[in-house]
Protein backbone atom coordinates (compact mmCIF):
# COMPACT_ATOMS: atom_id res chain seq x y z
CA UNK A 1 0.00 0.00 0.00
CA UNK A 2 1.31 3.45 -0.87
CA UNK A 3 -0.47 6.60 0.97
CA UNK A 4 0.17 10.03 1.67
CA UNK A 5 -0.86 12.85 4.00
CA UNK A 6 -3.11 15.11 1.98
CA UNK A 7 -5.55 18.55 3.34
CA UNK A 8 -8.56 17.96 2.88
CA UNK A 9 -11.64 20.92 3.49
CA UNK A 10 -14.52 19.41 4.78
CA UNK A 11 -17.60 20.09 2.49
CA UNK A 12 -19.85 20.95 5.56
CA UNK A 13 -18.14 23.38 8.24
CA UNK A 14 -15.11 24.31 5.37
CA UNK A 15 -12.15 23.78 7.91
CA UNK A 16 -9.07 21.77 6.25
CA UNK A 17 -7.40 18.86 7.83
CA UNK A 18 -5.14 16.57 7.65
CA UNK A 19 -6.05 13.10 6.17
CA UNK A 20 -3.89 9.93 4.74
CA UNK A 21 -5.07 9.30 1.27
CA UNK A 22 -4.46 5.68 -0.23
CA UNK A 23 -2.61 5.86 -3.64
CA UNK A 24 -1.70 2.62 -4.64
CA UNK A 25 -3.06 -0.99 -3.66
CA UNK A 26 -1.69 -3.79 -4.45
CA UNK A 27 -2.77 -7.26 -4.38
CA UNK A 28 -0.35 -9.44 -3.49
CA UNK A 29 -0.42 -7.65 0.24
CA UNK A 30 -2.35 -9.30 2.66
CA UNK A 31 -2.62 -5.92 4.37
CA UNK A 32 -3.88 -4.04 1.44
CA UNK A 33 -6.70 -7.12 0.72
CA UNK A 34 -8.44 -6.18 4.26
CA UNK A 35 -8.98 -2.80 2.50
CA UNK A 36 -13.61 -3.07 1.68
CA UNK A 37 -13.14 -1.08 -1.75
CA UNK A 38 -17.17 -2.24 -2.33
CA UNK A 39 -17.90 0.19 0.08
CA UNK A 40 -15.66 2.70 -1.04
CA UNK A 41 -13.58 2.43 2.50
CA UNK A 42 -10.16 4.60 0.58
CA UNK A 43 -12.44 7.27 -0.64
CA UNK A 44 -14.33 7.66 2.60
CA UNK A 45 -13.47 10.45 5.08
CA UNK A 46 -14.98 11.65 8.21
CA UNK A 47 -13.78 15.86 9.23
CA UNK A 48 -12.70 16.00 12.61
CA UNK A 49 -13.92 19.52 13.34
CA UNK A 50 -17.62 18.23 12.70
CA UNK A 51 -17.68 14.71 11.90
CA UNK A 52 -19.21 15.14 8.70
CA UNK A 53 -18.32 11.99 6.16
CA UNK A 54 -17.37 12.65 2.54
CA UNK A 55 -17.23 10.52 -0.02
CA UNK A 56 -13.75 12.49 -2.22
CA UNK A 57 -12.69 10.70 -5.83
CA UNK A 58 -8.99 10.99 -5.99
CA UNK A 59 -6.02 8.66 -7.15
CA UNK A 60 -5.95 5.11 -6.63
CA UNK A 61 -4.04 2.53 -8.38
CA UNK A 62 -4.93 -1.06 -7.68
CA UNK A 63 -2.17 -3.52 -8.46
CA UNK A 64 -3.24 -7.13 -9.53
CA UNK A 65 -0.49 -9.07 -10.27
CA UNK A 66 -2.53 -12.56 -10.18
CA UNK A 67 -5.07 -11.29 -12.75
CA UNK A 68 -2.33 -9.08 -14.72
CA UNK A 69 -4.53 -6.49 -14.30
CA UNK A 70 -3.73 -2.38 -12.80
CA UNK A 71 -7.21 0.03 -12.29
CA UNK A 72 -6.39 3.52 -12.52
CA UNK A 73 -8.87 5.65 -11.22
CA UNK A 74 -8.22 9.18 -11.90
CA UNK A 75 -10.08 12.34 -10.29
CA UNK A 76 -8.18 14.46 -13.30
CA UNK A 77 -6.60 13.46 -16.60
CA UNK A 78 -3.53 15.48 -15.11
CA UNK A 79 -2.96 12.50 -13.02
CA UNK A 80 -2.26 10.34 -16.04
CA UNK A 81 1.51 10.35 -15.57
CA UNK A 82 0.88 9.44 -11.78
CA UNK A 83 0.28 6.29 -13.30
CA UNK A 84 3.43 5.80 -15.37
CA UNK A 85 5.88 6.28 -12.62
CA UNK A 86 3.73 4.52 -10.44
CA UNK A 87 3.63 1.43 -12.78
CA UNK A 88 7.28 1.75 -13.83
CA UNK A 89 8.09 1.99 -10.36
CA UNK A 90 6.92 -2.12 -10.25
CA UNK A 91 9.74 -3.43 -11.50
CA UNK A 92 8.84 -6.78 -13.63
CA UNK A 93 4.96 -6.23 -13.23
CA UNK A 94 5.27 -3.10 -14.54
CA UNK A 95 7.12 -3.63 -17.66
CA UNK A 96 4.84 -6.79 -18.28
CA UNK A 97 3.21 -6.74 -21.68
CA UNK A 98 0.47 -8.93 -20.45
CA UNK A 99 -0.63 -6.41 -18.43
CA UNK A 100 -4.51 -5.05 -18.94
CA UNK A 101 -4.26 -1.32 -18.00
CA UNK A 102 -7.43 0.57 -17.54
CA UNK A 103 -8.53 4.16 -17.02
CA UNK A 104 -11.84 4.76 -14.92
CA UNK A 105 -12.79 7.57 -13.27
CA UNK A 106 -15.08 6.61 -9.78
CA UNK A 107 -15.15 4.31 -7.14
CA UNK A 108 -18.09 2.66 -8.56
CA UNK A 109 -16.32 1.92 -11.80
CA UNK A 110 -13.03 0.77 -9.90
CA UNK A 111 -14.85 -1.77 -7.83
CA UNK A 112 -16.82 -3.20 -11.18
CA UNK A 113 -13.51 -3.97 -12.60
CA UNK A 114 -12.18 -5.73 -9.58
CA UNK A 115 -15.49 -7.62 -9.54
CA UNK A 116 -15.06 -8.92 -13.36
CA UNK A 117 -11.23 -9.79 -13.15
CA UNK A 118 -11.42 -11.09 -9.96
CA UNK A 119 -14.16 -13.41 -11.32
CA UNK A 120 -11.86 -14.21 -14.37
CA UNK A 121 -14.00 -12.10 -16.64
CA UNK A 122 -13.12 -10.75 -19.35
CA UNK A 123 -14.67 -6.79 -19.37
CA UNK A 124 -15.17 -5.99 -22.86
CA UNK A 125 -17.84 -9.09 -22.77
CA UNK A 126 -19.46 -7.35 -19.97
CA UNK A 127 -19.76 -4.18 -21.26
CA UNK A 128 -20.94 -5.60 -24.64
CA UNK A 129 -23.70 -8.05 -22.69
CA UNK A 130 -24.76 -4.57 -20.40
CA UNK A 131 -25.38 -2.68 -23.31
CA UNK A 132 -27.61 -5.30 -25.04
CA UNK A 133 -29.28 -5.80 -21.24
CA UNK A 134 -29.91 -2.10 -20.56
CA UNK A 135 -32.10 -2.20 -23.76
CA UNK A 136 -33.98 -5.26 -22.66
CA UNK A 137 -34.49 -3.57 -19.49
CA UNK A 138 -35.94 0.01 -21.24
CA UNK A 139 -38.21 -2.52 -23.47
CA UNK A 140 -39.84 -4.21 -20.37
CA UNK A 141 -39.89 -1.08 -17.89
CA UNK A 142 -40.34 2.00 -20.57
CA UNK A 143 -41.12 4.50 -17.42
CA UNK A 144 -38.06 3.94 -15.68
CA UNK A 145 -34.95 6.00 -16.09
CA UNK A 146 -31.53 3.78 -15.84
CA UNK A 147 -28.72 6.41 -14.40
CA UNK A 148 -25.94 3.80 -14.74
CA UNK A 149 -25.57 0.23 -14.86
CA UNK A 150 -22.78 -2.00 -12.79
CA UNK A 151 -21.44 -5.25 -13.22
CA UNK A 152 -22.51 -7.04 -9.58
CA UNK A 153 -20.16 -10.10 -8.58
CA UNK A 154 -22.63 -11.33 -5.21
CA UNK A 155 -22.04 -14.67 -3.23
CA UNK A 156 -20.81 -16.03 -7.09
CA UNK A 157 -23.62 -14.98 -8.96
CA UNK A 158 -23.25 -12.29 -11.59
CA UNK A 159 -25.74 -9.45 -12.72
CA UNK A 160 -26.06 -6.13 -13.56
CA UNK A 161 -27.41 -3.34 -10.98
CA UNK A 162 -29.50 -1.08 -13.36
CA UNK A 163 -29.44 2.36 -11.09
CA UNK A 164 -32.59 4.06 -11.46
CA UNK A 165 -34.00 6.93 -9.25
CA UNK A 166 -36.99 5.77 -8.38
CA UNK A 167 -35.60 2.18 -7.13
CA UNK A 168 -33.07 0.10 -8.73
CA UNK A 169 -32.84 -3.29 -10.48
CA UNK A 170 -30.77 -6.17 -10.40
CA UNK A 171 -30.74 -8.72 -13.08
CA UNK A 172 -29.14 -12.33 -13.17
CA UNK A 173 -26.81 -12.91 -15.82
CA UNK A 174 -25.44 -16.75 -16.11
CA UNK A 175 -21.33 -17.54 -16.13
CA UNK A 176 -22.17 -19.43 -19.49
CA UNK A 177 -24.29 -16.78 -20.89
CA UNK A 178 -21.18 -14.40 -20.63
CA UNK A 179 -19.06 -17.06 -22.15
CA UNK A 180 -20.74 -17.73 -24.74
CA UNK A 181 -20.36 -14.27 -26.09
CA UNK A 182 -16.69 -13.85 -25.21
CA UNK A 183 -16.74 -17.07 -27.73
CA UNK A 184 -18.87 -15.19 -30.31
CA UNK A 185 -16.65 -11.71 -30.50
CA UNK A 186 -12.71 -13.61 -29.73
CA UNK A 187 -11.40 -10.43 -28.91
CA UNK A 188 -7.91 -9.70 -29.59
CA UNK A 189 -4.91 -8.50 -27.49
CA UNK A 190 -3.69 -5.83 -26.42
CA UNK A 191 -7.16 -4.48 -25.21
CA UNK A 192 -7.92 -0.69 -25.24
CA UNK A 193 -7.54 0.80 -21.77
CA UNK A 194 -10.75 2.27 -21.27
CA UNK A 195 -13.31 -0.52 -21.44
CA UNK A 196 -17.25 1.04 -20.92
CA UNK A 197 -20.19 1.91 -23.06
CA UNK A 198 -18.56 4.06 -25.23
CA UNK A 199 -15.91 1.33 -26.00
CA UNK A 200 -18.61 -1.09 -26.53
CA UNK A 201 -20.94 0.83 -28.69
CA UNK A 202 -18.34 1.82 -31.43
CA UNK A 203 -16.67 -1.84 -31.08
CA UNK A 204 -20.33 -2.96 -32.13
CA UNK A 205 -20.96 -0.31 -34.75
CA UNK A 206 -18.08 -1.46 -36.38
CA UNK A 207 -16.28 1.67 -35.90
CA UNK A 208 -12.81 0.07 -34.36
CA UNK A 209 -11.63 -3.19 -34.00
CA UNK A 210 -10.53 -3.80 -30.67
ZN1 LIG B 1 -16.28 19.55 8.98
Amino acid sequence: MRSETKTIRCNSCEKEFSARVILQIDCAKAADRSIDLSEGEPFLFTCPHCGAKMHLNHFLLWVDEQHTVALCNLADEGELSAVEEALSALVSFGKAASIRRRYLSSPAQLWEKISIFEAGLDDRTVEIVKLYMAEEVRRAYPQKTLTDVLFVCKEGLFGFLFRCPDGDLTVEISKEKLDAVSAQFAFSEPSPQRVDAAWALQFLTGGKSC
